[in-house]
């Protein structure tokens, strides 16, 4: 790198430092997790499924994060599939368990062609639990691309029904209408934790009681959730769980789907049959043991912080109140996630808000999939009832540090600068 002139030195010394305001999307790598894998990317680096002893040194290791990481989740090391992410283990889940029931509808399609009674594919599918399910998905009306597109990729080649469970105003699920859509069957019934798009926590628990009730198996997408608030995967007795490493503090490309043994679930990548032959390829030994030092540390660090991270989330949401008086928060004010803070600024796109606070020093989002120059509405606020216009206006701060007084007095700042700076009306 070549050395800086004395002008561009002192000016970037002057300069504030940026405010990363955007964990919810990714955050750093913790030093921890980085000082863990490094052995098992230059000495301990042989295949975990090799029997040799360096096969046996990276297998043991494999297993004790496979271990760790169950345990801060509450679940068994035998559920957990390490996969490459967030997307990843939620395609895993909604297509392979309704591939699963693809497979078990032509067992016994082929047994009754056959004219066999008793074989036991066909005595299996005799078992309400495992045919009584029309080709639906329930999903959400507020879930991520990686559900709601895998749910899709099953209409479009399956034939299976998408139905979206709507939200109230503040992206709570309606848990009667989940009711009333279970109770007609389902293949699965698809909910999130926590909202990405306004951090609501989701009412999981009594869905999952809901569905099985009616005897639909339950996938959860706990990526915003684990690390940040208590995930209990057995507890909840979900059927799956989604989860992405570098929400909490592990590199990209790393994360888990935890599943339950009762579990029918077809792979989606076939080969050598490792992790339960339900993702084959050499596992990534080195990624798995920082996935696991890095949630330990997120959830050691919830524990002691949390309290403290939502205080700084609520006086952040007063401060920004009190600087824009047009601004709306977006969510359940209470029952949201600690580091979460999300608006919607009338007068204004996300997206120019967003680009004028980054020229400030400020980083945050707009809280949906968006690129200068192409910005779609977040899907949370329209399912939550908001106009188009309004959607667009929305922005989200995520932050997994308490915030400093000064920091959140810069960000407010920032912001009343940058609306007047966009001309939003009101703000002077
Ligand atoms: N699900 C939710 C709720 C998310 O917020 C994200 C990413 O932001 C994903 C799934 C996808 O996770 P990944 O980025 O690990 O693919």
């Amino acid at each position: 790198m070549s050395r800086m002139s004395e002008t561009e030195t002192s000016s970037a010394t002057a300069a504030p430092t940026d405010l990363y305001l955007d964990t919810a999307a990714s955050e750093a790598v913790s030093r921890a997790a980085i000082e863990a894998m490094l052995p098992f990317l230059t000495e301990a680096y042989g295949n975990p499924s090799s029997v040799h002893a360096e096969g046996a040194t990276a297998a043991r290791a494999l297993e004790a994060a496979r271990a760790s990481f169950a345990a801060d989740l509450g679940a068994h090391p035998g559920d957990v599939v390490f996969t490459s992410g967030g997307t990843e283990s939620d395609n895993l889940a909604i297509k392979g368990v309704a591939l699963a029931q693809v497979r078990r509808e032509n067992a016994a399609r082929d047994a009754a062609a056959a004219g066999v009674g008793s074989t036991s594919a066909a005595s299996a599918c005799a078992n309400p639990e495992h045919t009584a399910h029309p080709r639906r998905i329930l999903i959400s009306a507020v879930e991520h691309p990686a559900v709601a597109e895998s749910a899709q990729w099953l209409h479009d080649f399956f034939g299976f029904d998408v139905v979206r469970i709507p939200v109230d105003a503040q992206a709570h699920l309606d848990l009667a209408a989940l009711e009333r859509e279970a109770q007609r069957g389902a293949s699965l019934a698809c909910v999130m934790m926590a909202n990405n798009e306004v951090g609501t926590v989701e009412p999981v628990a009594q869905a999952v009681r809901i569905c099985h009730g009616a005897g639909v198996p339950v996938h959860v997408d706990a990526v915003q959730a684990a690390g940040t608030i208590p995930v209990d995967f057995r507890g909840l007795d979900a059927d799956t769980m989604a989860v992405s490493g570098h929400k909490f503090g592990a590199p990209k490309g790393l994360g888990a789907l935890l599943v339950r043994g009762r579990t029918p679930i077809e792979p989606l990548i076939s080969g050598g049959g490792q992790e339960r032959g339900l993702r084959s390829g050499t596992q990534n030994v080195a990624g798995a043991v920082a996935l696991a030092v890095a949630l330990h540390e997120a959830c050691e660090t919830m524990e002691r912080n949390s309290t403290a991270l939502a205080a700084s989330r609520d006086a952040l949401v007063r401060a920004v109140l009190e600087a824009v008086p047009t601004a709306r928060v977006t969510g359940d004010p209470v029952h949201r996630l600690p580091g979460h803070a999300s608006f919607v600024f009338p007068g204004v796109t996300g997206e120019a808000l967003l680009v004028d606070l980054d020229a400030r020093g400020i980083e945050v989002s707009s809280g949906s999939a968006c690129a200068v120059g192409r910005h779609e509405a977040p899907g949370t606020l329209l399912a939550m009832g908001l106009s188009e216009v309004e959607a667009k206006a929305a922005i989200r701060f995520s932050f997994r540090a308490p915030l400093a007084d000064a920091d959140i007095r810069r960000i407010a700042a920032a912001l009343r600068a940058s609306l007047i700076a966009l001309h939003v009306p009101g703000i002077e």
